[in-house]
């Protein structure tokens, strides 16, 4: 099972420290981000925030619940679906409804922006396209139905360059 295999690996992964500087640097981005809209990033918001940029690729919220238990204190899944509930709405998280998986955002500017992702059904890889010009497409025709979105996340499934042509 590609699946089962990539998560494993994402996950082996994530043992590294997560304290990497990529993360601390998202991190600290992100803090500014709530802080300028008065939220709070609390320790527990945090440690979700930080496993998520730790990995290269989406997490369940068990993944996140094992992951984050193996590091220190069990945390229950209510407590880590609360987080995501805060991360998703500060725009710092996106959920994948295709997936049933949550992945940290690239950028940290945080708004209306509309973020696309190719998700691979071959290997799992989920890749984020961050096109300002895919982003105002989208906003235009939504405001021309007069519709207004609750989720700003485009996913589009297929296979991946590296895994089309594999027999
Ligand atoms: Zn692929």
């Amino acid at each position: 099972m590609a699946h089962a295999l990539s998560l494993h690996h994402r996950l082996s992964h994530a043992d590294a420290p997560i304290g990497s500087e990529r993360t601390a640097r998202a991190i600290a981005q992100s803090e500014a981000v709530c802080r300028s809209k008065g939220a709070r990033l609390t320790p527990i918001r945090r440690r979700v925030l930080e496993a998520l940029h730790g990995v290269d690729g989406p997490l369940g919220a068990y993944d996140l619940v094992d992951l984050l238990g193996s590091q220190g204190r069990r945390m229950a899944p209510i407590t880590i679906y609360r987080a995501l509930d805060f991360l998703i709405e500060q725009d710092l998280v996106h959920r994948l409804a295709s997936r049933n998986a949550y992945i940290a955002s690239s950028g940290t500017v945080a708004g209306t922006r509309t973020t696309a992702f190719l998700i691979c059904e071959g290997c799992g890889d989920v890749n984020e396209i961050a096109s300002p010009d895919v982003a105002e497409t989208v906003l235009k025709v939504l405001r021309e139905q007069g519709y207004q979105p609750r989720t700003k996340v485009l996913e589009i499934t297929g296979r991946c360059i590296r895994c089309q042509d594999v027999h």
